[in-house]
């Protein structure tokens, strides 16, 4: 079978490789449908050293269920399934908390990473079946499927980070970046109530869906005009709460110059910094609340789904291009040159 190798910076291949294959009794063989290019996928391809073992890319995909482990329960040969983006047993008590992305099965992990397969290929071995994979119960070549797909990360990324600043029918807030987890943390703003919601982005057409998806006002400037624009238009007093949807310190640095005393910043963006500002001058002399981190995507998806299937969302408008497997390497570099915002990839 065909899947996506990454093998340093810059470096993407799509090789043959072995077959992916039942392992263990919890497994299940995913005949991939509907795959893409994370964000979060261009740290790496900016970044990453080169490596004689490379890492198989993909952590986002749609499926259909090839066979099954003897001990999985919940899905069955033929069923059509997302993959949120962390393995997880939907079991421990951390996932009983809604953690799945701190699991603490031993199988619990991340596309791509050690051994494991990725999604930006023909099949997937996908651990702890039972746990990870949920049922769509659409056809493989639903016009829903794109808008599906974002439930095996970027939709619950932006719901998660929402839900981590607090957001409710009485909050402001501030988005900073415009990827697809910029917009769709938009998207699920609005979708909690939120009454205002300002998107900082500097990219016209990804604002122009971020206004469609909700956002009330967007500020193209950053740093500190950029600050001084949000606070003009909030009494001075910035947001209750920030979404950072990008992951550089100056994003963090942007936060706080827009979180209205005794508000949250909720990061969703992977930082790309150890060390930040957490000190009196920063968070603490305002009671600011630093919160976030990688989502539990599965922990939305049941509650996040039947706005999909009834048209209520369309969190799929963040794909802007459809490729097949040969032309996800120029699909990189078109979401590293912000040529497209994401890329679908149908193998
Ligand atoms: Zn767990």
């Amino acid at each position: 079978m065909r899947a996506t190798l990454m093998y340093g910076a810059g470096d993407v291949r799509v090789e043959d490789v072995p077959d992916s294959v039942i392992k263990l009794p919890t497994d299940a063989l995913v005949r991939v449908t509907a795959s893409c290019i994370c964000g979060s996928d261009l740290w790496p391809y900016g970044s990453m050293p080169p490596a004689d073992a490379p890492a198989r890319m993909g952590h986002e995909f749609v499926g259909v269920v090839e066979d099954t482990g003897a001990e999985v329960t919940t899905v069955t040969r033929g069923d059509l399934v997302v993959a949120p983006f962390a393995i997880s047993d939907n079991a421990c008590a951390f996932c009983r908390d809604g953690l799945h992305t701190s699991c603490a099965h031993p199988q619990a992990n991340f596309w791509g990473s050690g051994s494991e397969d990725g999604g930006q290929a023909e099949a997937v071995r996908v651990p702890l079946a039972d746990g990870t994979l949920v049922k769509l119960p659409v056809a493989p070549d639903s016009a829903l499927m794109p808008s599906l797909l974002t439930l095996s990360d970027v939709l619950g990324t932006g719901h998660h980070a929402a839900v981590a600043g607090g957001v409710n029918e009485r909050t402001s807030v501030t988005v900073i970046g415009d990827g697809a987890v910029g917009l769709l943390a938009v998207l699920s703003a609005k979708r909690l109530g939120a009454e205002r919601i300002i998107l900082m982005g500097r990219h016209q057409a990804r604002t122009d869906f971020g206004r469609e998806f909700g956002a009330t006002d967007v500020v193209a400037a950053r740093g500190e005009e950029g600050i001084a624009r949000v606070r003009e238009l909030t009494g001075g007093h910035g947001t209750r709460a920030v979404i950072e949807a990008v992951g550089h310190l100056t994003a963090y640095e942007q936060a706080l110059g827009v979180v209205r005393r005794g508000g949250v910043i909720s990061r969703v963006g992977v930082p790309q910094y150890e060390e930040a500002p957490v000190g009196f001058g920063s968070l603490f002399r305002h009671n600011l609340r630093l919160a976030g981190g990688p989502a539990p995507v599965r922990a939305y998806i049941e509650e996040l789904m039947p706005d999909i299937l009834d048209g209520t969302i369309e969190p799929g408008k963040v794909f802007d291009t459809t490729t097949d497997l040969d032309g996800v390497p120029a699909g990189y570099q078109a979401m590293a040159d912000r040529k497209n915002l994401k890329v679908l990839i149908a193998p």
